[in-house]
């Protein structure tokens, strides 16, 4: 099984610490700052194995290098951005699979944001580790990618199980909640989860992991019928 622990970062960034119960094998997920990720690592045991890089952004990609140095952990990113990513042990694709001591994650190549992102499925244990692509009540911007990838890629998350706890790289969702209102106000289910994450935020507490569950049942980019739509929506969010 996996422990999970979601660690604040940078201004609104989230890293995250996974640790197998059985092995004590410990992953970092886009360490970006080296201080809190390091006193997670710390408060966990003190043991580093493994680096999972979503993509090449500095406030994914930040702290990797003195991190891997100070704890001798291996590195590990997409395949398709090994040339602007830190050195890669594990250079991966679509359908790949990582290990973290005996959980398994399969690799999601999820284009849109930048044309290398990926995300990482840890079918078992519910965990979906997924970048700067999709966001609760968000998406990426796409910035290297079309409306078309970055449709394709959400699309691919639609399809897991409702259960996954959604691990993304943002604390955007009040923001992102606010814009989602504008956009669908008759969705009652999007009404009662903006109020809950206003609480949330109103008590300092994160509302990272979401379920996808409720991104299914609220996000308006994961619920977006075409490209079109999906294009128009982001358009609009620009300018909110
Ligand atoms: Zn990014
Ligand atoms: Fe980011």
């Amino acid at each position: 099984m996996l422990i999970l622990r979601t660690i604040p970062i940078l201004q609104d960034n989230y890293a995250f610490l996974l640790k197998c119960s059985e092995t004590g094998i410990t992953a970092i997920v886009d360490p970006a700052e080296e201080a809190p990720v390091v006193a997670a690592i710390e408060a966990e045991g003190g043991r580093l194995d493994l680096i999972l890089i979503t993509h090449h952004h500095g406030d994914h990609i930040a702290a990797v290098e003195p991190i891997q140095q100070r704890f001798g952990a291996k590195v590990i990113g997409a395949k398709a951005d090994a040339h602007r990513l830190p050195h890669l042990d594990q250079a991966v694709v679509e359908g790949d699979i990582v290990s973290v001591g005996n959980a398994r994650a399969n690799v999601i190549e999820t284009p849109g944001h930048t044309i290398g992102h990926i995300a990482y499925h840890f079918a078992q244990d519910h965990i979906l580790l997924c970048g700067d692509t999709l966001f609760s009540l968000g998406c990426g911007r796409f910035l290297e990618g079309t409306a078309a990838d970055m449709f394709a890629s959400l699309a691919k998350f639609a399809a897991l199980s409702a259960d996954m706890l959604v691990c993304c790289g943002h604390e955007y969702t009040q923001a992102n909640a606010r814009f989602s209102l504008h956009a669908d106000p008759g969705n009652a289910a999007l009404v009662a989860f903006a109020k809950h994450v206003d609480e949330l935020r109103a008590n300092g507490q994160p509302t990272i992991p979401s379920r996808l569950g409720d991104e299914l049942a609220c996000n308006p980019f994961l619920r977006a019928p075409d490209v079109a739509s999906l294009a128009r929506l982001r358009e609009a969010k620009n300018k909110f």
